[in-house]
């Protein structure tokens, strides 16, 4: 028998007021193998359907978060403490697009596919099959609580995979209302489940032998997860955490690029895995540059309101981390150029936007993820630098090139060990669902979005078909008297001088053989 441990409530605090606005029932660990047997169950039926079928489930699910965006974005800011413009431009907006994506292009992203079958193999076709894996396993981080869960779920759903989703516990209500949204959008019972807890219950799932685990984190959980997987040979994909340069020549549009890195630097309070964490600038502009920085962040509205731009932290342990990365660089002689120091901050979670300039390529600010509002600005005095400096770190997932000289971007981008580049723009190519998305080093392990990302939940199964008309092929036993022909064969084949002739008599020598 069981021994069945009593239901545990987590209070929901709201981050940015810190009143508890709700309680959400942590899902008991006893549960784990019936999520899995339902999931099994479910699987069976949904994977049976067309991929047209289980989209017409999608499209109801979009219209639904259509009608009740307005909602939704109140619970993602409430749950969050992020603005709500914040709210819907960066995670209601990318799950529909990706949701519009899926719904064009999966029939044909995940329908089987020709292969060209080369000549040695005349009177076969080649096809590869998309199979779903099974039950897959989405563990989701707080700080863009409903893209990064919905995401991940959608593409396995639409590849005919039932799917488990353990929610951050820092975020539950996003949580509760994505289970809501899949339950009401009429989804079949056990196609999506949602467990509720902290890293015990996702440490319960991770054990319980998913098909497959996506995960979205930190490196530090990334690792454990990668390491429980690895026991029962569990494919995953890891996105993790970043520490991404944004790289500011002297030719730049300086006003456009201030503008980009107050951005991409402070929206969502820097939590946001792919914000601009190292600001490099190339000495001639460095001051006027900064000037303009700082210009752009004193005119930021921090608050609660429809206006402001800079909501709260969500996590409360954030803030520690970014405390002790500024202490650091503060002992170390960094100067502050906007914001207080941490003994100055007011209690409760909203961090001033903060700018560190004398900076070491050493400190912890420039080399571990900071995940808060706080930007470290640094100069530099020739490309190779900058290149040297933005791939400094164990982080590779997304950067930013800022130049006139198409050339020069180019050529810097492509030099960049990262998983994406913006030129002339921060962040955006997380929003271009046809961009593959994940990171290099210690930023992951895998791609999502894009044809990869609806493909990685599926076995990729190559098919051959021959009309088994011939009674042998020409490889099979006996071998008698075949070596020589076989070697006059590939000779004239793989020569760089293609003597076809010589092939053809070969080939048919060796049918001729065939018996
Ligand atoms: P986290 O690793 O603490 O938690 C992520 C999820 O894992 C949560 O649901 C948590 O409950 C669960 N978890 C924790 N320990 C676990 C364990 N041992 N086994 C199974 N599950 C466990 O990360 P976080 O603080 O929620 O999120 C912030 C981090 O996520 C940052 O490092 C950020 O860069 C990264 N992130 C990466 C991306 C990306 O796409 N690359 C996107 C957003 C956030």
């Amino acid at each position: 028998m069981h021994s069945v441990e009593q239901i545990q409530k987590m209070p929901v605090v709201a981050p940015a007021t810190g009143k508890v606005i709700a309680e959400i029932e942590e899902t008991p660990l006893h549960e784990v193998p019936l999520f899995y047997q339902q999931g099994r169950k479910a699987f069976i039926g949904w994977s049976g359907l067309s991929i047209a079928e289980r989209l017409q489930y999608f499209k109801k699910l979009k219209q639904l978060m259509v009608d009740e965006m307005d909602e939704i974005a109140r619970i993602v800011s409430e749950d969050t403490g992020k603005v709500l413009t914040e709210a819907i431009v960066a995670d209601i907006m990318p799950t529909l697009d990706a949701m519009d994506h899926i719904i064009r292009h999966a029939s044909k992203i995940l329908s089987r596919q020709k292969v060209k079958t080369p000549l040695l193999l005349i009177g076969k076709k080649s096809f590869i099959e998309y199979m779903p894996r099974g039950v897959v396993l989405v563990i989701s981080p707080w700080n863009y609580p409903l893209q990064l869960a919905m995401v991940p779920m959608l593409s396995a759903l639409a590849g005919g995979n039932s799917v488990i989703l353990k929610p951050s516990e820092v975020t539950p209500l996003v949580g509760k209302c994505i289970q809501d949204l899949f339950k009401r959008s009429g989804f079949p019972a056990g196609t999506v489940q949602v467990a509720h807890g902290g890293k015990e219950v996702g440490a319960a799932f991770t054990e319980g032998k998913p098909d497959y685990i996506f995960f979205t984190g930190s490196v530090r959980t990334g690792k454990i997860i990668q390491q429980q997987a690895a026991k029962d040979l569990i494919p995953t994909t890891l996105e993790l955490g970043g520490k991404d340069p944004m790289i500011v020549f002297s030719d730049a549009d300086l006003e456009r690029a201030a503008k980009a890195a107050a951005w991409g630097a402070f929206t969502n309070s820097g939590q946001v895995c792919m914000s601009a964490e190292r600001l490099y600038v190339e000495r001639p502009i460095y001051g006027r540059f900064l000037e303009l920085l700082k210009h752009e962040v004193r005119s930021l509205n921090q608050g609660t309101n429809e206006d402001a731009d800079v909501g709260s932290m969500t996590f409360p342990a954030q803030k520690e981390v970014v405390k002790a990365q500024l202490d650091e660089a503060l002992a170390r002689g960094a100067k502050l150029e906007t914001g207080l120091k941490p003994s100055e901050w007011k209690d409760g979670m909203f961090l001033p936007p903060t700018i560190v300039t004398q900076v070491e390529q050493d400190m912890k600010i420039i080399q571990e993820e900071t995940f808060g509002p706080l930007l470290p600005v640094v100069p530099f005095d020739n490309e190779d630098e900058a290149v040297g400096l933005a791939n400094g770190t164990v982080y590779g997932l997304n950067a930013s090139v800022w130049t006139k000289d198409k050339a020069k971007a180019r050529r810097v981008a492509s030099q960049l060990v990262t998983g994406a580049v913006v030129i002339n723009d921060v962040i955006i190519t997380v929003a271009n669902h046809g961009l593959p998305f994940g990171g290099t080093k210690e930023s992951g392990i895998g791609r999502y979005h894009s044809e990869a990302g609806l493909r990685i939940f599926c076995h990729e199964k190559a098919i051959m078909e021959d009309m088994g008309l011939m009674k042998s092929e020409i490889q099979w036993y006996p071998y008698k008297g075949k070596y020589p022909l076989f070697l006059n064969l590939f000779k004239n084949y793989f020569s760089e001088k293609k003597n076809w002739l010589a092939f053809a008599k070969n080939y048919l020598a060796l049918l001729k053989n065939n018996k």
